[in-house]
This record gives structure tokens, C-alpha cells and sequence, in this order.
């Protein structure tokens, strides 16, 4: 028998499935060979069998390296109840059973072994695997190497070591999150660069994306969305602080809902407990920080809600990408407003980060908020930032069912990117808007630039508004932003019918500037940078005003926002 067909043997014998998805059969056959490989598959999408199966057809233990003890031990039970040799090395087990599976694995008893990695690149564990036979390692949740990603784990880096200490072992690594930045990271931490690419199309056509830039009554609305669409239905909300979480736990449980909150300050006894529940139980709201979420396979939750704007499309995609894994219809609901763009701007400020590392968090934090302010579909987007281009709107998400209030940018635009175009496609967005405004500083003067005829073109619209417009040109894919981390930005290809007017640019126009108290302002700022510095202006104005002193005394957001 061909390796092909042993291995859909065991995937019907052992697992209990009837045939591959796609890409897994391709995966496991570059594994078999001997070949390194790079998975990018979405969550829910069966990364596990990718490794678990070569594991099995391979002479040696399979090392599989996974960041996170549940979900090592949900797995390892899942493999022992289909029959596997499967054993699990962390700091749960006490120093007897830790000396029984180093044995088990140095008499060649074991097929799969799960590792921490810290665990993994101790030196007598290294001399250890030295010893034995291996069949692949694994590296599961890949992006977790990503010092830019938000799942860092400093362990991780050590995990380049397995390069050298085991030249003829296959090694794969595999992650749900897949931007170009993190694709790389891996590659190059990891020392991937022969390793075949897997990419696999991240759609995830049954879930519905809904935003909503009101959060007045974010809570209300909450509740009216579980009861008008999910009673009785499992869903995740997700909090930015654990306070929040708790919170919003209990006036959900008030409210007749059956909501549980989770999060990291929480005993391990009620987190797993909880777990347990919204795991078991039918119809369970798991209020939850991100701390909740990663390796859970629950297939029928039905609503995923972020109460807090997430601080990349990354985190947002992988969040919400735990509704509808069943492939029924499911819903993504995200709320955002403008102290949520204060707080996550000082948590990278307050950050002991270096510079460079600010820079990316700052411009994930924009391509984030350029998302809400979408007025084309959001899936289109959403996909485009993964590198999944698709032609058509999805007719599916809340800008295609209700299209937006908008105003016509393309005039605008077209000045955007005749400016970054004379300016030689590699500054940032500050520098394009201070060309446009035609501001005469220092900078400008060296590079010459007060002479291109882009200066002072642009002075019908004031910073706040380009900057949203800026960040709807990047959002749409018209503009690139170098992945170096100095935000220079180029021109992409697709913004030639643009330029040359073929298609329009569309930008919202904020539901706050529709009603009441924004409305009387004079300046109609546009999207939510511009009115969040409108809001910060009127609070200085007052608080100027109640202190008796002139405004520009007061000059600390943070403390005029608490
Ligand atoms: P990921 O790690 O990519 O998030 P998992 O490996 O945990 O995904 O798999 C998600 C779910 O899909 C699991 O319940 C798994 O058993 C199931 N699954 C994986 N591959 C197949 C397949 N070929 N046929 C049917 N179900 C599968
Ligand atoms: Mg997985
Ligand atoms: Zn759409």
C-alpha cells in the first residue's frame, strides 16, 4: 500500500473521518518526505491531523510544541480515546509521572509527545531527544514567535535551536494568523526558508460582520442582540478589562441571560470550570478578556461580540473566527468608540517596548480602526489584509446589507496619492499631510518638497481628516504600508482606476455627527480620529473654562478623558 492510502486508512480507522480537506493530504505527504512546511490555516480548519497523521506514518515520536497546558491535555485525551500513544510534558504533572513519560519515551512507546517549550529546549531534555528516534516537531500556534503578534511568547524564540540540534527532522509550523508581517517573523525565527507554504483560503463566509460605531448603549444593545437572535445560543463578548468582564457578566445574568465571565485574575478552578460549562452546557455567553479562547473547539457558537475595539485585525480575526465553526450561519458584532482608541493608544505608549516595536503596534491599532470605518464590504477587507483577494462584496456584512451614510472622498484621495507619489512613495502618513496642508517645517524644506505641486494642495480638509482618509486608502488597499515599520507608504496597483476616477471613494460619515451635541460643532470632523480630537477639544474647552484658566494649560489627554 502507498503512503497516500495508509494514511486515509488512518484517517478513517483512527480519527474517524472520512476523507481530507483541503490542504491537509498535501501537508502530510511533504512531511512524510521528510520536507518542512509552513501551515496557515484557519482556526477550526484541522491543523492537527496535519501533524498528527505524518506523526503516525513516520518511524519516531512525533514532538508536537504547544503554548498552552489545556490545550495540550484536551488533545492528548482526544488522541488516547482514538487509540494513540499520546503523552503530554508540562509543569502540571508531578515529578513521578514527568520521570514516566521520560521513560516511555526513551523505550520508543510513544507516538505523540505534547511539550511545553520551555519544557522542550532544557538541555537534558534536548540530550534526551538526542537519543531517541523523532519523527517531526510540530510547532503549533507558530505566530506565538511573533514578537510584534499579540500572543508573544518569549519561550518560543528558542525553538530556532531545533534547526541545528535536528537537521534531518521535519519540522512544521502552523498558525491561524497570517499576515505577511508575522509570515515572515515566523520564517525567519523559526529558519524556515526551505519549508513548503500552505495557505489556505481564510473566509469565513457563514460568519456576518457587523460594526457599530454607537456605543452609547453598547450594553443594551448587546442584550437586545442575544435576545432578538441567540436566545438560548452559546456566544463569546469579549472585554477589553477584566472589571468590564465582570460587569458586564453580571447585568447579563440580571437580564435573564446565561452569561459566565472568564478571565486571566480569575482562580484556575473557576476558569476551568467555566470552560467546562460553555463547553458542555447548551447556551452559555462566555463574557470574557482574550485570556479566554485560544484552542477552544466549540463548533456551534453562534455570536461573537467585541465590547472593545481589538488592538489588531489579527486578534479581531482570530477572535471572531471562533463563531460558526459548525458552518452555520453566524454573527460578529463589534462595538467601537473613542476612549477605546485612547486606552489601547497609552497601553502601547506606556509600553516598555522599543520604538520600532511602538511604531507596528500603532499602525496595526490604524489598520484596526480603518476597518470601522469601512463603508465597502468588510469581508473584502478583512480578506485583503490576510493576502486572500476576492473580486466581489460579499453581499453579507453590515456595509453591504445597509450601506453607510457617506461623503464623496475621491477628489481627495486623488490628491492623497498624487502626493505619495511625488513625494517618492516612502514617507509616512504625518509627513504626506503636512506636503498637503503645505506646511512649511524643516523637514519638508530638505527634501524639497515645498516645491512639488502637491503642496498645499489639500488644505480644504484639516489633519483629522485626511488621516481618515489616509486610513481608508490603506483599509481598501490603495495604498501599502512598507513592513520595515517606518509607515512609508507606496501606491498599490488598484489605485489607477482611482486616480484616474473610474471608481469613487466613499468615506462614512459617523452616526454621532447625525445626531445631537455633534452635530452643533462647527467643524464637521470626519471618522472617528477626528471626532475623538473634536471631542478632546470641547472637554478642554470646558474643563479651561470650570478652572478658570486659559486652554491651553490643560494639555494631557489622558487626564482630560478621566
Ligand atoms: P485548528 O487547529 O486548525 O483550529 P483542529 O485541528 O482543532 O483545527 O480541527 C478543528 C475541527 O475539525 C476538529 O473538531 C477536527 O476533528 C475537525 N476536522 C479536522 N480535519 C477534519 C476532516 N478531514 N474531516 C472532518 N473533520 C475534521
Ligand atoms: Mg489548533
Ligand atoms: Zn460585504
Amino acid at each position: 500500500m502507498n503512503t497516500r492510502d495508509t494514511s486515509l486508512q488512518i484517517l478513517q480507522q483512527v480519527f474517524g473521518y472520512s476523507s481530507y480537506r483541503q490542504p491537509q493530504q498535501q501537508i502530510i505527504d511533504t512531511l512524510v518526505r521528510g520536507e518542512d512546511a509552513l501551515v496557515l490555516m484557519p482556526t477550526g480548519g484541522g491543523k492537527s491531523l496535519c501533524y498528527q497523521i505524518p506523526a503516525l506514518l513516520r518511524s519516531g515520536v512525533g514532538i508536537v510544541i504547544s503554548p498552552l497546558i489545556a490545550l495540550m491535555q484536551d488533545q492528548v485525551a482526544a488522541l488516547r480515546q482514538a487509540g494513540v500513544a499520546a503523552g503530554a510534558l508540562n509543569s502540571a504533572l508531578s515529578a513521578e509521572e514527568d520521570a514516566r513519560m521520560r521513560t516511555l519515551l526513551r523505550n520508543g512507546e510513544l507516538q505523540l509527545l505534547y511539550v511545553a517549550p520551555e519544557r522542550l529546549m532544557t538541555s537534558g531534555f534536548q540530550s534526551l531527544l538526542q537519543q531517541i528516534d523523532i519523527a517531526l516537531f510540530a510547532i503549533d500556534e507558530a505566530h506565538c514567535v511573533s514578537q510584534w503578534g499579540h500572543d508573544f511568547r518569549p519561550e518560543y524564540i528558542q525553538l530556532s535551536a531545533l534547526h541545528e540540534n535536528f537537521p534531518g527532522v521535519p519540522r512544521v509550523a502552523l498558525t491561524a494568523t497570517a499576515d505577511e508581517l508575522t509570515r515572515r517573523e515566523i520564517i525567519q525565527r523559526l529558519k524556515l526558508e526551505r519549508a513548503r507554504h500552505f495557505i489556505s483560503g481564510f473566509d469565513r463566509p457563514n460568519i456576518r460582520y457587523r460594526v457599530s460605531d454607537d456605543s452609547s448603549n453598547a450594553r443594551q444593545q448587546l442584550l437586545r442582540f442575544i435576545q432578538l437572535n441567540y436566545a438560548q445560543q452559546a456566544g463569546i463578548v469579549y472585554c477589553l478589562s477584566r472589571r468590564k468582564v465582570e460587569d458586564t457578566a453580571i447585568w447579563l445574568q440580571k437580564q435573564g441571560i446565561q452569561a459566565l465571565p472568564y478571565h486571566a485574575g480569575m482562580s484556575q478552578q473557576d476558569r476551568a470550570n467555566h470552560q467546562d460549562r460553555f463547553l458542555r452546557e447548551d447556551g452559555v455567553v462566555m463574557v470574557a478578556t482574550i485570556a479566554f479562547g485560544m484552542g477552544i473547539d466549540k463548533p456551534d457558537v453562534r455570536f461573537v461580540v467585541h465590547m472593545n475595539l481589538p488592538k489588531s485585525l489579527e486578534a479581531y480575526y482570530q477572535e471572531t473566527g471562533r463563531a460558526g465553526r459548525d458552518g452555520e450561519p453566524a454573527e460578529a458584532l463589534l462595538f467601537y468608540n473613542l476612549q477605546d482608541v485612547i486606552t489601547l493608544r497609552q497601553f502601547v505608549e506606556q509600553s516598555d517596548a522599543d520604538e520600532l516595536h511602538k511604531r507596528i503596534e500603532t499602525q496595526k491599532l490604524e489598520r484596526m480602526l480603518g476597518y470601522c470605518e469601512l463603508t465597502s464590504c468588510r469581508r473584502q477587507a478583512l480578506l485583503a489584509y490576510f493576502g486572500d483577494v476576492q473580486k466581489e462584496a460579499c453581499g453579507n456584512c453590515d456595509t453591504c446589507l445597509n450601506p453607510p451614510e457617506t461623503w464623496d472622498g475621491t477628489v481627495a484621495a486623488q490628491k492623497a496619492l498624487s502626493c505619495v507619489h511625488h513625494t517618492g512613495q516612502r514617507f509616512g502618513v504625518n509627513y504626506l499631510i503636512d506636503v498637503l496642508l503645505g506646511k512649511n517645517n524643516e523637514r519638508i524644506q530638505r527634501f524639497g518638497h515645498d516645491r512639488v505641486s502637491t503642496f498645499g494642495i489639500g488644505t480644504e480638509l484639516d489633519q483629522k481628516q485626511w488621516r481618515s482618509l489616509f486610513r481608508q486608502l490603506i483599509a481598501q488597499g490603495y495604498l501599502a504600508v512598507d513592513q520595515e515599520g517606518h509607515g512609508g507608504l507606496r501606491l498599490s496597483e488598484s489605485c489607477r482606476p482611482l486616480l484616474r476616477g473610474e471608481v469613487r471613494l466613499q468615506l462614512r460619515r459617523l452616526q454621532k455627527e447625525k445626531s445631537g451635541k455633534l452635530r452643533k460643532q462647527r467643524t464637521a470632523y470626519q471618522g472617528v480620529q477626528g471626532a475623538l480630537w473634536e471631542a478632546l477639544r470641547q472637554k478642554r474647552l470646558e474643563l479651561a473654562q470650570e478652572q478658570g484658566v486659559p486652554p491651553y494649560v490643560i494639555f494631557h489627554d489622558a487626564t482630560l478623558m478621566a
